[in-house]
């Protein structure tokens, strides 16, 4: 394809685009589709023939978009809000248009250099002191397996660089909740922790936040059974009901064990863009590293994680191997982010953030963010306020997680009535919301911060929970 063909293709594809985002509250939320269905829209073996782009949209609209759940839709309220702003999207389009190689400061210094001044201003906006260096990653997953590679590394004294793992005596240990995302275990898994030496420190049992005190037992029964205390996950706004696991207590305990902390606040991270929210992560300042995703709340579109450290000597120790062909006379005054991280090849990921800022407004954003908190509050009290209707976590932010509960219903008899109602608006494609277990019995999250939704999206939401409850 030459520029000039992509000139015009480039114009009908944004055109699509528009559209689609223009008329998505006539879509169905979940993609109602069965699976293999999209699959088997396709050819068997690849194409024979040449296309044009039209023809290509053409199929896209019939044979891809049915299969999309539409997380930018209005009534979209599962797993937590997904936004992809378009002006970030523009960013991402320029990113790719660009086609820059980002494995080195050489290879593209822009690369590098934009994404250190995003990462600065992002670390200004959310109030986090300049202590901290970061970098973007594609997801807080890899950010936090990151963090558990210093962290095993820090306490191991770089046992990566003799016998690693295998010759480390006292077995290192991991501390989390059990309301921490599933991707902390997943990240102490690939760490070469072990089941054995993770902890799933107990939660308190109104607000779902880490107990310190438990924390502070747990590591003391590790250390008198031979064990070695060597990092703590804190979750800034929990999976299950956005709980805020009190940060500088548990800096405070892992201090008397020189335990790594990460902060994980991949979803309420952007909220610490309010100022008035900060107090939720007091302490972080104490941590060793935090991870935040533009991508969910803040509406950069994904994949844009943002992994700031303290100490930046360490990591690069931690991740660097330094090839001779990736050596260069530079390395003394630049940044080589591939030795903050696991790839080598980046891709420019800090435009769509300075696109996002620029074009949208931090105001605008801010402002944004402080109507899903006002929404999310409104929901909470009305359902606080109907018969047989509870809210079963604190709302700390955005989510709100519910259980209708009628008179005599319990057990197995409320988990399938639960379940149901919600099945019933999801299949229906008006809405959507995700069922969720806590403390063992199902309940439903509503993750209110779409773009699109305003309270007259949420209070039609209200009216089908009780429409399906009905
Ligand atoms: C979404 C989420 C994650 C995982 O984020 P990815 O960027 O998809 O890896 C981790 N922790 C928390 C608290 C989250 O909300």
């Amino acid at each position: 394809m030459t520029p000039e063909e992509f000139r015009t293709a480039g114009h009908e594809l944004i055109d699509w685009i528009a559209d689609l985002r223009s008329s998505i509250d006539e879509r169905p939320v979940l993609a109602q589709v069965q699976p293999g269905e999209i699959r088997s829209g396709f050819p068997t073996g690849p194409p024979t023939e040449l296309s044009d782009l039209s023809s290509l949209l053409e199929r896209l609209d019939t044979k891809v978009v049915p299969g999309i759940t539409q997380v930018q839709h209005p009534m979209h309220y599962g797993w937590f809000p997904s936004n992809a702003s378009l002006s970030s999207v523009l960013g991402d389009i320029a990113s790719s248009g660009i086609g820059s190689l980002g494995i080195s400061w050489e290879s593209s210094p822009a690369l590098t250099e934009v994404e250190e001044v995003m990462c600065d201003w992002l670390r200004q906006l959310v109030g986090l002191s300049d202590q901290w260096r970061g970098s973007i990653n594609d997801t807080a997953s890899t950010a936090c397996l990151v963090a558990m590679l210093v962290a095993r590394e820090r306490a191991s004294d770089l046992a990566q660089n003799t016998g690693g793992l295998q010759a480390v005596t006292s077995p290192l240990a991991v501390y989390t909740s059990p309301q921490a995302h599933s991707s902390v275990a997943k990240a102490a898994l690939l760490a070469g922790f072990g089941w054995d030496n993770i902890t799933m420190v107990d939660v308190d049992p109104v607000t779902y936040a880490m107990r310190a005190d438990a924390l502070a037992d747990a590591m003391a029964a590790d250390v008198a059974a031979g064990k070695t205390p060597a990092a703590v996950v804190a979750a800034v706004g929990t999976t299950g009901t956005t709980a805020m696991d009190p940060v500088a207590a548990i800096v405070e305990a892992a201090a008397q064990h020189n335990a790594f902390v990460h902060v994980d606040a991949a979803m309420a991270g952007s909220a610490m863009l309010l100022p008035e929210i900060r107090h939720l992560w007091d302490g972080v300042e104490g941590a060793d590293s935090v991870s935040w995703n533009p991508h969910k709340w803040m509406g950069t579109i994904l994949d844009c994680s943002l992994h700031y450290v303290r100490d930046v000597e360490l990591l690069e120790r931690v991740m660097s191997t330094n090839p001779s062909y990736l050596q260069s006379q530079a390395d003394e005054q630049v940044t080589q982010y591939r030795n903050w991280g696991i790839p080598l090849g980046r891709r420019f990921r800090a435009l769509k953030l300075w696109f996002h800022l620029e074009l949208d407004g931090i105001e605008a954003i801010q402002e944004r963010l402080r109507r899903d908190l006002a929404n999310a509050a409104w929901l909470g009290e009305q359902i606080e306020a109907a018969d047989d209707w509870e809210v079963c976590a604190p709302v700390a932010l955005q989510t709100v997680c519910v259980r209708h509960r009628p008179d005599g219903l319990s057990g197995e008899a409320l988990d399938e009535h639960t379940l149901g109602w919600a099945r019933s608006i999801n299949d229906s494609g008006a809405a959507y919301l995700t069922p969720s277990m806590l403390d063992g019995e199902w309940m439903v999250r509503i993750s209110v911060g779409v773009e699109a939704t305003e309270r007259h999206h949420v209070e039609q939401l209200w009216d089908l929970m009780q429409r399906a409850v009905g």
